[in-house]
């Protein structure tokens, strides 16, 4: 039988973001081997976070990698994203559903592109709390890293962060087991204790969880993965999946959280949560579980969108109507028109109506992203929704 997760410690999601190749998925195995040697985590090693070969042999791409440790007050899962592209599809679009993260900065090559664009991006999302871990201490001049980090004090403070723990670190050194490095990780994970708060859950609300996989265990039945947004799941309860023209509701048989079965799946936990009688083509990534009745899917609504400004990383002209762009609501994206009377240019907020190509459970409060070729363009909240 599997074992049961035992719920005695708060539960948070961070993760690592930051310029490639600072370290970020060195550390994040560094911080496992940590952990490992204190019964606190499962010993991660860099090729598992990278490649998810799981996910790969089933032809899944979903580029993010889960790793989960405790600390002496915490349990925490970490994402880890491969790419840039992941960072901003799987934040803006509230997939990740960061916490707080570790902002990883080379002491060796200071403030870069991505480090400034993850700190946009963090601010935008909502990523309230970020710890710095400045990487590559090891073989980093350490007047050089002054200058880094001065220049990181200025940058966060741009972008609202002010007193953010700055650590200097050696994940590579850490994970060959050097004892002054692996002390560096550490007081990193004390500081993120100390310094990224326990959110605010939504336990008493109605259940409510993204789908971001589906999965067939054999002689089990269809799994559905993800995290839960808000409420609570039981085995024995009854979930309805809305999106994309769904009619479909079933009876939980099983809650996981990796690996272990739970009692109760509970807002912010990463959740596998098992169906009865449904099989794996029946649900997909970007549908929602929900308590029958509390969501509904539209295709059309209305939004007040913000266009990023070229600095941003976003369009160099104005848009106009009949601008066809892409759609990242939770999980899924989805193409879409925005009907604008007059044309808007980037930096400028807009209200307008918007028609999905597809229906999504849709409800006012919810953000979104608008990309296009690779870029994103803009961000929006939903205001209401029509039909
Ligand atoms: P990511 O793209 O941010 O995930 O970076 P990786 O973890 O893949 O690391 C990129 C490169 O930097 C690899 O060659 C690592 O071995 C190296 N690296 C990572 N952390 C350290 C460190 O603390 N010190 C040194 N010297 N090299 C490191
Ligand atoms: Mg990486």
């Amino acid at each position: 039988a599997k074992q049961a997760y035992v719920r005695n410690k708060p539960h948070l999601n961070i993760g690592t973001m930051g310029h490639v190749d600072h370290g970020k998925t060195t550390l994040t195995a560094a911080i496992t081997r940590v952990l490992a040697e204190r019964g606190r985590a499962t010993y991660t090693p860099f090729e598992k976070i990278d490649r998810t070969p799981e996910e790969a042999r089933r032809g899944i791409t979903i580029n993010i990698s889960h790793v989960e440790y405790e600390t002496d007050t915490r349990h925490y899962a970490h994402v880890d994203m491969p790419g840039h592209a992941d960072y901003v599809k799987n934040m803006i679009t509230g997939a990740a559903q960061l916490d707080g993260a570790i902002l990883v900065v080379s002491a060796q090559d200071g403030v870069m592109p991505q480090t400034r664009e993850h700190v946009l991006l963090a601010r935008r999302v909502g990523v309230e709390h970020l710890v710095v871990a400045l990487n590559k201490a090891d073989g980093a001049d350490p007047e050089l890293a002054d200058l880094v980090e001065l220049e990181l004090g200025e940058l966060l403070a741009e972008h609202g962060y002010h007193d953010v723990p700055m650590v200097r670190v050696s994940g590579l050194r850490a994970l060959e087991g050097d004892p002054e490095w692996t002390a560096s990780v550490e007081t990193l994970l004390r500081q993120v204790d100390d310094h990224i708060p326990v959110p605010v859950r939504y336990v008493d609300a109605p259940f409510l969880m993204p789908v971001e996989n589906v999965l067939t265990v054999t002689g089990r039945g269809t799994v559905v993965t993800g995290a839960i947004e808000r409420g609570s799941v039981k085995v024995g309860e009854t979930v309805e999946v809305v999106g994309f023209d769904a009619d479909l509701t079933a009876v939980v048989t099983g809650v996981e959280t990796f690996g272990r079965t739970m009692d109760r799946g509970e807002a912010g936990d990463n959740a596998a949560v098992l169906l009865r009688g449904v099989r794996r083509e029946q649900v997909r990534r970007g549908q929602v579980l929900a308590v029958p009745g509390s969501q509904s899917a539209h295709r059309r609504l209305v939004a007040r969108i913000y266009l990023l400004t070229t600095a941003e990383g976003g369009r160099h002209s104005p848009v106009s109507g009949g601008y066809r762009p892409q759609f990242y609501l939770r999980t899924t994206d989805v193409p879409g028109q925005i009907d604008l009377d007059a044309p808007a240019a980037p930096g400028q907020t807009v209200e307008a109506v918007v028609e999905l190509g597809r229906a999504v459970a849709l409800e006012p409060g919810l953000s979104f992203a608008i990309r296009e070729g690779g870029l994103t363009v803009g961000t929006g909240t939903v205001l209401s929704v029509l039909d």
